[in-house]
């Protein structure tokens, strides 16, 4: 579903922003973990496995989505879980409550090992632990995630000039790409630093029409400031639409930005993608609060 915007600056400006509600997708298989997810599981089933194993965070958004989703079409699911000291708090943290609530095992490893995730050793131990299971990576992303991703974008989007999208990992970028017209110019915003995502980008984007805003990372990823805070706060105010703070909070306050320092033409069409991500604010409120900053409104 696209949401057009009507906020005072983008009339001022001349521009037309809509958002296209992907959040609103699945109850719980948020906006693009739902389309990352499709492929691998239908290539989970085609390969006789019943299980699903895959890593991330305490606070994942790809956890919390492959847990309802294994619920959902009758998988076993495992995630591994970075930092092992999290164990003795996993039922308050909002996040693996939810996982584990929709059936998901957590198995809980220290950050070094965590990093060798991808060793076949590290691998191996799995399997002896948890038998036969189709691995998907940590944040989802491979060329099934990106199949998925392509499906984003329908017929009506052709018209928009800008397609702006949040990133992590890139897959959902890359997908978009993909499916965006040779006309269409695809903005990605990370929700971290660094500079090996375009290399990452490149990998699986079939075309050049894109490229990062790399200004709004917020220090990086899971960082928040109070300025952040309260723009997630007044656009769902002005607009009804709510934001996570940690991807596409970061990509509206970029896109906001960029309008307000006339980086789009008067006239430019601007289709944002609401890639979902609501799940985490839980988890964010608890932080803000033990850090005494203001929190995300929630109804
Ligand atoms: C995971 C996630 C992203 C990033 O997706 P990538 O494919 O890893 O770039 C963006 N927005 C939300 C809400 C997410 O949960």
């Amino acid at each position: 579903m696209n949401q057009d915007i009507d906020i005072g600056l983008l009339q001022q400006k001349g521009i037309k922003l809509t958002v296209k509600r992907e959040d609103l997708l699945h109850p719980h298989i948020s906006g693009n973990k739902f389309r990352k997810l499709k492929y691998n599981l239908i290539e989970a089933r085609d390969e006789g496995a019943d299980t699903l194993l895959t890593f991330g965070g305490a606070y994942s958004n790809h956890i919390a989505a492959t847990a309802a989703a294994g619920r959902e079409y009758g998988f076993k699911t495992i995630g591994i879980i970075r930092g092992d000291e999290l164990g003795d708090y996993k039922d308050q943290n909002p996040t693996l409550r939810f996982a584990q609530e929709q059936g998901m095992s957590l198995k809980f490893v220290s950050r070094e090992d965590f990093r060798k995730k991808q060793d076949e050793g590290f691998i191996a131990k799995l399997r002896q632990e948890f038998g036969h299971f189709f691995t998907i990576p940590e944040g989802g992303t491979n060329e099934f995630a990106v199949k998925g991703c392509e499906e984003i974008l329908t017929a009506e989007d052709k018209t928009y000039n800008y397609i702006c999208c949040a990133v992590g990992t890139g897959g959902t970028l890359s997908g978009i790409i993909n499916s965006a017209t040779d006309k269409q110019k695809v903005l990605g915003f990370p929700a971290l630093k660094g500079s090996f995502l375009n290399k990452d980008i490149r990998k699986f984007a079939q075309s050049d029409n894109w490229q990062l805003v790399e200004d709004y990372h917020f220090g990086g990823y899971a960082k928040v400031n109070e300025s952040l805070i309260r723009f997630v706060n007044e656009f769902k105010k002005q607009t009804g639409i709510p934001l996570d703070p940690i991807y596409t909070g970061k990509m509206m306050y970029g896109v906001m930005a960029l309008v307000e320092e006339d980086y789009f033409k008067s006239g430019t069409s601007i289709l944002a993608i609401h890639t979902g991500g609501l799940q985490g604010i839980d988890g964010m409120n608890q932080k803000l609060k033990q850090k005494g900053l203001p929190l995300i409104d929630i109804d």
